[in-house]
């Protein structure tokens, strides 16, 4: 059979839609369906998204040799439902040639209206019509329209005005008026060819005449928009791949510029900002198309009560809005009458909000777009909840409407909207973790409590200035993407953090910060704003979000569900708690090197480093067991009887050593030994490659003591509150092993700690050895590892960057170029590479499972709370996700969509 290019719709039939969006695009899609439940549409056809990729491949004339006869076909329809004829005359068919990819991408491609007319059938639409104004004004909108999208009349650079506005603007001037609706014919037919001229004169082409000519080339100009600079980068921004093309609609013209019993608008089924059930939107009297949306004169509201919220607002009296502003409601009651039925009716036919666009052509009303309307997280969860009540959609669908990521949203300090436009931009970074913060600048960690409220600005940071990070009410860095060391932790902590603001100048000698000439010191006020990445002067105000019943409602859904549990990384019992909080089942990775930076125990732990044998490091280790054994039985007890999956030491011990000469001096006094020999010892300690080199296990291989210590921590700890009555099952965890050796000679060091442990106290707890799967090769040979480990958890991590053999760190100098050409299609850091790192999962798991059937595993890499990776986890066959604390309802929700969907 032959490929069907073009699908029609009108008057009732069409031969799509709304399931076949891929085909026919979203704008189509539903156009054919709003036809089919008996909503008012304008005729027209849908051009396939298919063609646009056929048109890349095999170029124009080819494309149009496949189209033209179902093209012409497709036109003949719409003339005999409308009884116009295209390119006629006296009686001519206009058409609007409009984008329309799968996913919404609005504004981002191109549209013309009023496509047929020219310098006679002009002047038969003012016959026909008996008003020639409306036919002049249609015209001058159709040259400027097909100027700039067809013939690329654009403005000469970008400080430059759009030609044709400049044209207007000018003729405007001249006349004294302020309004488009002001122009009288002469002057839109005096606009015509001065828009016609400058045509001419910028691009050589004469404008084209035939109908014909003028929608063959708005069709290959609506594919070309398709990769027009804004589609791209929003394309980038939204994941939207580069292949899906868009699909081209033609329809014919319905007149909201036909004078006063015509009008145009958009709406809401319901608030897009807040998700309250009220219907709402703008419209404009004798106008067409964007004139709502572009500004150029004052949109009213469409219902009453919107209409005299909006004057309130706008400090507009009653009197007045009645007079200039009336809603549609008031203005036109049986046009509002049937728009507020077709949106009752669009609302239950999609069961979800609707963002519609309409035209009202002589009181009779057409809508012509209608999409599930883009919301903020508060909104969504709202909305989904609100469709739940009304019984229109059950539980699981209702669960299904919420985008996990943007839940997000709802977690954090917000600034007040009001308070942020009005606020000073200063710079752009990373939306790294979001929130809001304000505070005076600092430059050092150290100094985190010089004022009440202080906003950490680094160059990068380190895990020496975590403490810092926790005082701090925002971190901001000039370097450093969305896995850099400040927006890890930062997430970790449900700080608000933008890192990677380049424009950044930090001077720390000088303690100042300059972004372009501006200089900003020590002790200025700015604030942050994590979830835009914008960085503010000044204080803005802030307000706590409110978790109010519906995002519970939510989260009971997610329960409800859900095949795998979702557990946090946490290293702190206040973390733990804060995850808890949000539903977290046990924690996923505790990370113990992190409580070695706390006050005066780095000082320990840099004896213990810095000492030349084994007996320097088994005193100093005996310092820290008190410190470690009471973290972890804040850490346990804060669970609550949930699984604890604690790692053994992990990070190279070179980032524990003072790297100051003040520093060292201290610590070679409190070691009394000499400054010489502890910066011998310090160089020693530096590798090229520290990710690659002496961390890990291959830490407490190589120092036993270091492990033995860690064990006896957790296993005294887990025995003191069994005589409180706390019940815990520590699982301890052995990071970064590439063979199983690494693993057995851990794990024997850990079993005769606790053996010991056990018959000093004559008491015994429960608890389990396993390991982290990170090096390709422990996935590679998990079969032979899970032999003797008792879980596995994927550090995707690490395992990421060893795959990859991308440097975490450096790779922040290429991954966005990569990203930008198109070479990665996201950062394999934040979303899991299911081709490639995934299948060291899926194997890593099997093989796992194929030694000890019902192995336990999980995943505590960054990309535990990342959905598409969570959807993932899922489809292996994972026990459970970890993730940062802020990020559980997150992954919560996404576990469980990932387990609906896997189940239809
Ligand atoms: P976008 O995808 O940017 O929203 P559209 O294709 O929806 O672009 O077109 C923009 C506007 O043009 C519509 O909202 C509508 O007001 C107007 N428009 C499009 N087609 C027609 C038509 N056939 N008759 C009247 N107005 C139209
Ligand atoms: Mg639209
Ligand atoms: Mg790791």
């Amino acid at each position: 059979m032959a490929v069907k290019r073009v699908y029609t719709f009108g008057n009732g039939e069409a031969e799509g839609k709304a399931d076949m969006k891929n085909l026919l695009g979203g704008k189509g899609a539903n156009l054919a369906e709003m036809n089919l439940i008996g909503v008012p549409v304008p005729p027209g056809f849908t051009i396939t998204t298919d063609v646009c990729s056929e048109y890349n491949d095999l170029g124009r004339d080819k494309v149009l040799e496949l189209l033209k006869s179902e093209i012409e076909e497709s036109i003949t329809k719409i003339e005999n439902l409308t009884q116009t004829n295209f390119g006629d005359k006296n009686n001519p068919l206009l058409v609007s040639v409009r984008s329309g990819a799968r996913a919404s991408m609005p504004g981002m491609m191109d549209t013309v209206l009023n496509l047929g007319l020219n310098e006679d059938s002009v002047a038969g639409i003012a016959k026909k019509s008996g008003n020639e104004r409306f036919a002049w004004d249609s015209y001058r909108r159709f040259v400027q329209m097909y100027g700039d999208v067809v013939l690329g009349m654009k403005p000469v650079s970008k400080e430059e005005i759009d030609p044709f506005e400049k044209i207007m603007e000018d003729v405007k001037l001249e006349k004294g008026v302020d309004l488009d609706t002001d122009l009288d014919v002469s002057d839109l037919k005096e606009l015509v060819v001065l828009f016609k001229e400058a045509v001419k004169e910028q691009t050589g082409q004469g404008f084209p005449e035939s109908a014909w000519e003028q929608l063959w080339g708005a069709i290959l100009a609506v594919f070309d928009s398709w990769n027009n600079d804004r589609a791209i980068l929003y394309r980038r921004m939204e994941g939207i791949p580069d292949e899906w093309g868009t699909a081209v609609n033609v329809q014919a013209m319905v007149y909201g510029n036909m004078g006063d019993d015509s009008a145009t608008g958009v709406a809401f089924t319901r608030d897009a900002g807040t998700g309250e059930n009220m219907f709402n939107g703008e419209y404009l009297i004798n106008a067409q198309g964007e004139d709502v949306v572009a500004g150029i004169r004052t949109p009213q509201q469409i219902t009453k009560e919107g209409s005299i919220r909006w004057a309130k607002l706008q400090d507009i009296l009653e009197e007045d809005r009645v007079m200039m502003y009336p809603s549609l409601e008031e203005a036109m009651p049986e046009v509002f009458e049937e728009l507020n039925a077709v949106q009752k009716k669009l609302e239950m036919h999609y069961k979800d909000m609707q963002d519609l666009e309409f035209t009202v052509q002589d009181k009779k009303l057409w809508l012509l777009q209608t999409r599930n309307g883009k919301r903020t997280g508060a909104a969504m969860v709202k909305i989904a909840m609100d469709l739940y009540r009304e019984g229109i959609i059950d539980d699981k669908l209702a669960l299904m409407r919420v985008e996990a990521n943007k839940l997000d949203e709802l977690l954090h300090p917000v600034f007040d909207m009001k308070a942020i436009g009005s606020a000073n931009e200063l710079a752009k970074g990373l939306p790294a973790s979001p929130g809001a913060a304000s505070g005076q600048i600092i430059f050092f960690a150290d100094e985190a409590n010089k004022y009440e409220n202080t906003i950490l600005v680094r160059i990068e940071t380190s895990p020496e200035d975590l403490e810092g990070m926790l005082i701090a009410k925002g971190i901001l860095t000039a370097r450093g993407g969305m896995t850099s060391h400040a927006a890890v932790v930062a997430r970790g902590m449900g700080k608000c953090c933008v890192s990677g603001a380049g424009a950044l100048k930090i001077d720390y000698k000088e303690r100042t910060l300059r972004i372009g000439s501006d200089i900003y010191r020590e002790g200025d006020w700015i604030s942050l704003n994590g979830s835009s990445g914008k960085v503010y002067a000044g204080q803005v105000k802030t307000r706590m979000p409110d978790l109010d019943g519906d995002f519970a409602s939510i989260m009971d859904f997610a329960s409800k569900y859900t095949r795998m549990s979702v557990r946090t990384n946490a290293d702190t019992p206040k973390d733990a708690k804060v995850a808890r909080g949000f539903g977290a089942e046990g924690i996923g990775l505790c990370r113990t090197e992190h409580m070695f930076f706390e006050g005066e125990r780095i000082k320990t732990v840099r004896e213990m480093i810095l000492s030349s044998d084994e007996e320097g490091r088994r005193n100093a280790l005996a310092k820290l067991l008190p410190y470690q054994k009471s973290d972890f039985e804040g850490i346990l007890e804060a669970m609550q009887g949930y699984g604890v999956t604690i790692r053994l030491l992990d990070p190279p011990l070179h980032e524990f050593v003072p790297h100051t000469e003040a520093a060292q001096q201290e610590m070679a006094k409190e070691m009394g030994i000499s400054l010489a020999e502890v910066k011998t010892k310090v160089s020693d300690l530096s590798e090229f490659n520290p990710m690659l080199g002496h961390r890990g296990c291959r830490l407490g291989n190589t120092y036993p003591e270091i492990t033995e210590m860690q064990a006896r921590a957790i296993v005294e700890a887990a025995i003191a509150l069994k005589k409180r009555g706390v019940i815990t099952k520590p699982e301890i965890m052995v990071p970064l092993i590439g063979t199983v050796e690494e693993f057995k000679m851990q794990s024997d060091i850990i079993n005769k700690t606790a053996k010991t442990v056990f018959e000093e106290t004559g008491d015994t707890i429960e608890y389990m050895v396993g390991t982290m799967i990170e090096i390709p090769r422990a996935a590679l040979t998990a079969d032979k590892v899970a032999e003797f480990a008792e879980f596995f958890s994927f550090g995707t991590n690490d395992l990421t960057q060893m795959t990859f053999g991308y440097s975490r760190d450096d790779a922040n100098k290429f991954l966005p170029i990569y990203i930008e050409k198109g070479i990665l299609k996201n950062d394999p850091f934040q979303v899991l590479d299911q081709t490639g790192v995934g299948q060291l999962v899926e194997m890593g798991t099997k093989k796992g499972r194929s030694a000890k059937p019902g192995l336990k595993v999980g995943i505590c890499g960054e990309h535990g709370g990342e959905p598409s990776s969570v959807g993932f986890c899922n489809s292996v066959g994972m026990d459970y996700v970890s993730c940062s604390p802020y990020r559980v309802p997150i992954a919560r929700v996404a576990a469980a969509q990932a387990h609906i969907l896997s189940e239809d």
